[in-house]
Parts: C-alpha cells; structure tokens; sequence
C-alpha cells in the first residue's frame, strides 16, 4: 500500500461533525441473557481468534488519540468484565491520557471496581432496567439485582464519579418505574439515565409501541420531583438537574428526538470492525489491516476515509431504515 502523508489533525466528516470518541468492544459475550438483546441459549459467540488483542485494541485507540485527538474511549461488550484481564487493557488506554469510562451491567464490580479504577478507569455506567427483583429476573433471566446494587455500591466506594445508571425503558416492562428509580439516585447519588429502546434487539421483537419517549418520563419524573434543564455538550444524553438540588438525571431520546447532528462518536467491533454508527449497514475490516501489517499512516487512512463517508445519522421510523446485521451484544453500547 502506498506510504500516505502522516494524518493528524481533527476527524471531521463531511456533516462537520468532529469525531473525538471511541466506543471498543471486548467481547460479544456476556453474563446476562437481557431479553431485548439476546435469546436464552445466547448468540453463536465470536471465535476467540477472531477477537482483537488488548494490543491490538490499544493500538487503534492509539492512532485515534495521536493522529486525530481523540479525547475519549469507552469501553463496552457484550459485557466487557467477563473478559479476562481487563484491569491490563484499561492501563493501556488511560496511559493515552484521555477519558476512559466502561458500560457495564455490574455484576462483577463488587470485585473489580477497585482494580480498574487503580488501573485509570474514570466513570461508569451501570445498566440496570427494573429495581424490582422479579422483574429484573424476567428481564436479564438473571436474578442478579443484588449483586448489580452491590456493585452500584462498590463504584462509589472505588471513587467513580460521576456514576451513571442507565435504564432502558421499555412500554408495558418497567415504564412504571421512572419515579422510584429517580428516588433510587437522590438516594445513593448516582446519576439515572433514561434510554429509548432501540431497534439492535438480537430477537427482532423491537417495534415504535414500545418505544416510550423519553419526554414521557422526564414528565413522570417532574410531576413529582420538579426538574429544569441543564446546557449540555455533544453526549447523547439530555441533562436534568431537580430544583431542589437533589442531584441530575439523563434522558436518551434516540429514536424520538435524535442526536445524530452532534454525534462524535465511532466504534470498534470486538471482532475488529470499525463501525462509523451504532446502526452502521457496513464496516471496516481493521482487523485484516491490523494482522497484514499495516503502518499507523495506513491505519489512519482508513479511519478517515471511513468517516469521511459517515452517514447523516440513523432512519429509524423511516421506510429507509435497515437493521444492522450485528445485535447490541455484538456491537457495543
Ligand atoms: S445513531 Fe449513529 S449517527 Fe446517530 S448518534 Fe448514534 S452513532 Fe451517531
């Protein structure tokens, strides 16, 4: 391949949108079987050889942070704890100096919060859909809500801040509990996010009537704990602070109010698959340039080039809309 002028400088595509976060994914496995992402007997996994590296990982946030100023990697699954080791692939990145924050379902935290935090973790966010122990169970066909609020728990004690809990809110599931999961984050000062279910459920049962807008909620919320609106930058999240103080909760409105005219983010495939959007129908094999020896110049190309053909932003609710072929497990958050 020919020796391409070193890149460096910001990643703009051609929306004017700069991309400066990076979502890697370890694995596509996970300890939790949640029914709007993966059925009971789970997925046919990724061949473990098919998986990048830790190195190899680092050597892609690299290239981002150096030649394009990346200044954020989060790290996802699947449910990125089961993979071993992960406290080593955290150090890696936090030596590039730039913000690594983790989604996880917190399970495992109770014993490795301390670890990836010593290791340069900074923030978390903990995915928890029903503070209800039955209904959780149904959700994640796992009764594990004590071992998620144990791990809840263990985050603050480890000194992440701010951590984030982040609930998708499904019609006729749990839309029930708006209310007593703001009351859960006043009380243990974690911030509550809100999530609009999205159409990357590995079953095809997602449809709009589930779908529960994420002004709905704000609304429950306020009606009871009366909020106002906090100025908020690129993230995906609109910010809510109480009036009394009591603390902030988020709201992701990915399918009723879309974001994509902000959007600075991209990701990588555990399998190594650069992806410039979370409903991407096509990708870029970085793994086969990775393993063929391609140089950083060669890498950055390619990561340009992809972003420099990014799309406006996802068609959700439009007849244009295709589903990725990838379910959430094997995308990433
Ligand atoms: S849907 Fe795609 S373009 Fe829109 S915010 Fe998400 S990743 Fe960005």
């Amino acid at each position: 391949m020919t020796s391409l002028p070193r890149m460096a400088g910001p990643l703009v595509d051609s929306f004017g949108r700069t991309v400066r976060d990076l979502r890697v994914s370890v694995t596509d496995r996970c300890n939790f079987r949640c029914s709007y992402c993966m059925p009971e007997e789970g997925m046919q996994w990724m061949p473990r050889d098919d998986l990048l590296t830790y190195e190899e990982l680092a050597r892609v946030a690299r290239v981002c942070v150096e030649r394009f100023g990346f200044d954020g990697v989060r790290i996802t699954g699947g449910e990125p704890t089961v993979r071993a080791h992960l406290p080593v692939l955290v150090g890696m990145l936090a030596a590039l100096d730039v913000d690594v924050a983790m989604t996880t379902n917190g399970a495992t935290l109770p014993l490795l919060a301390d670890d990836l935090r010593r290791a340069g973790l900074r923030r978390v966010n903990i995915s928890c859909d029903s503070l209800r122990r039955d209904r959780f169970a149904a959700i994640t066909r796992r009764d594990a809500l004590p071992q998620v609020l144990e791990g809840i728990d263990a985050a603050l004690a480890a000194g992440f801040d701010p951590v984030k809990v982040n609930v998708v809110t499904m019609r006729g599931v749990n839309d029930d509990e708006a209310v007593d999961f703001a009351a859960f984050g006043r009380e243990r000062g974690v911030v509550v996010r809100f999530i609009e279910f999205m159409p990357l459920d590995a079953d095809g049962a997602w449809s709009m009537e589930k779908v529960v807008p994420a002004a709905e909620t704000v609304a429950a919320v306020d009606a009871v704990f009366p909020l106002e609106p906090v100025a908020h930058g690129p993230e995906p999240a609109t910010r809510w602070r109480y009036r009394d103080g009591g603390g902030e909760i988020g709201a992701i409105a990915s399918v009723t109010q879309p974001f994509c005219d902000n959007c600075d983010r991209v990701r990588l495939t555990a399998d190594g698959q650069f992806r410039t959007c979370l409903f991407a129908t096509d990708e870029l094999d970085l793994r086969a340039l990775l393993r063929s020896g391609a140089t950083d110049d060669e890498l950055a190309g390619a990561l340009a080039a992809a972003v420099g053909a990014k799309w406006a932003g996802h068609r959700i609710g439009q007849v244009t809309f295709v589903r990725p072929a990838r379910s959430m497990s094997q995308i990433g958050g």
